[in-house]
This record gives C-alpha cells, sequence and structure tokens, in this order.
C-alpha cells in the first residue's frame, strides 16, 4: 500500500485552520489528525488527549530528550511538538496525516519528510483576521496583539510553503485543501511503483523494436 500523505497545515492565528481541519475530518475519511503537546493552559472547553495533550515544561522536555517529538517550537511564550508515534503508524497504515502546526515546526518538517505538503491558511485580509481574532473572544486584548505580532512575522515565511489556501468560505476552502492533497497523490514521489512498472514494461516493448 501507499504511504498516507503528511500534510502540515498552518496560517495565522484566527485563520480558522481548527474549523478547517474539523470540516476535512468530518467530509472525508483518509485523514487522521495529529494531536500535538503543549505547555500552554487549556483554554475553555479544550479536553486532554482531544485538542492538545497538555503538560509542563519538565515533561515536554523529557519527551524532546527522548526523541519522541518529530518537531517542536516555542510559540508565544509556550512549547508545542507533534509525538512522532501516531503519525508514523498513520502514514504507514495509508492515512494521511494531517499537522495543524506553526511555521518552525513546518520548516523543521520539510527537512525530514521532504515530500510533504506545506499548506499555508490566510483569511482574505489583516483586517478580517483582526475581527476574527477579537470575535473569538477566548483572549485578552493583550494576547491578540501579541498574535498579531507573530503574525505579521509569520507573513514573512509563506513563500516556504507549497500552496496559499485563502479561507473565506469554509466549504470551498475545505474542497481546496481536498483537491490539492488529491493533486500530491499524483506526484512523481508517490508513483514511483506506477512509473517503474510502465518504464519496465516499455523497455520490453523497446526491445521488440530493435
Ligand atoms: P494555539 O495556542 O492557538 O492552539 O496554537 C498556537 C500555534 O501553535 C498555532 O499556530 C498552532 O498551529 C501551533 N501548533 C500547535 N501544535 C503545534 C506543534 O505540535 N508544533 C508546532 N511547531 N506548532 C504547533
Amino acid at each position: 500500500m501507499e504511504k498516507g500523505i503528511l500534510i502540515v497545515i498552518s496560517g495565522f492565528s484566527g485563520a480558522g485552520k481548527g474549523t478547517i481541519v474539523k470540516k476535512l475530518l468530518k467530509t472525508y475519511d483518509n485523514y487522521a489528525l495529529s494531536v500535538s503537546m503543549t505547555t500552554r493552559s487549556p483554554r475553555e472547553g479544550e479536553r486532554e488527549g482531544i485538542e492538545y495533550f497538555f503538560t509542563d515544561q519538565e515533561s515536554f522536555k523529557k519527551e524532546i530528550s527522548a526523541g519522541g517529538l518529530i518537531e517542536y517550537a516555542m510559540y508565544c511564550g509556550n512549547y508545542y511538538g507533534t509525538p512522532r508515534g501516531y503519525v508514523e503508524d498513520q502514514l504507514q497504515a495509508g492515512r494521511d496525516v494531517i499537522l495543524e502546526i506553526e511555521i518552525q515546526g513546518a520548516l523543521k518538517i520539510k527537512e525530514q519528510i521532504p515530500e510533504c505538503l506545506l499548506l499555508f491558511v490566510t483569511p482574505p485580509s489583516a483586517k478580517e483576521l483582526e475581527r476574527r481574532l477579537t470575535d473569538r473572544g477566548t483572549e485578552s486584548d493583550d494576547v491578540i496583539r501579541r498574535r498579531l505580532a507573530r503574525a505579521s512575522e509569520e507573513s514573512e515565511g509563506m513563500e516556504a510553503y507549497d500552496y496559499i489556501v485563502v479561507n473565506d468560505k469554509l466549504d470551498e476552502c475545505v474542497r481546496e485543501i481536498n483537491g490539492l492533497v488529491d493533486a500530491a497523490r499524483r506526484a512523481p514521489v508517490r508513483r514511483k511503483a506506477f512509473i517503474k512498472e510502465i518504464r519496465d514494461e516499455l523497455k520490453e516493448f523497446a526491445k521488440g523494436a530493435e
């Protein structure tokens, strides 16, 4: 069986990544979502093992030393990291694994797994981003300001991604992302067995023509 595709979804805080990912998982059955580990405190309604594995700095550092994380990064004063085991198992089982992570982590993943798909999700404008962050109502003004400043920094890295996806209408955005994943399945790096087969067959035909 062909291994699954590792899909990294990044984007400004407030771009709607969480909603997009939920919808992708609900609409299509080929996706699996990696749950990250973080030292950030849970927001209201967040559950252990669903949104994140919540932990403290000491345990997080132990996980780093043990090689249990594929990547990790510091974001607004907290550690976030991707547990290795789940991702590798799911890819091996042919499922397309989604990592919803920020840019430093995305770049580390690309270094290790060059055939991964890096998607950057953004609202149509900066003004819209500010509106979405404010409307969410889960963060203080100070945190919103920090997240907007971080978004400005992150916008410098947008060129590193394979595709920029504008999240204006949710359904369209989800369809678009699924289309990009489908297209990635056709990349030569994922069609190695097919390429070999047709090449070998053609060689046989070519022999006959000699
Ligand atoms: P939040 O605190 O809003 O849940 O997440 C803050 C940022 O951390 C988001 O950009 C999110 O995508 C990113 N993030 C979540 N999990 C991980 C992870 O495992 N690794 C990295 N590098 N970033 C993560």
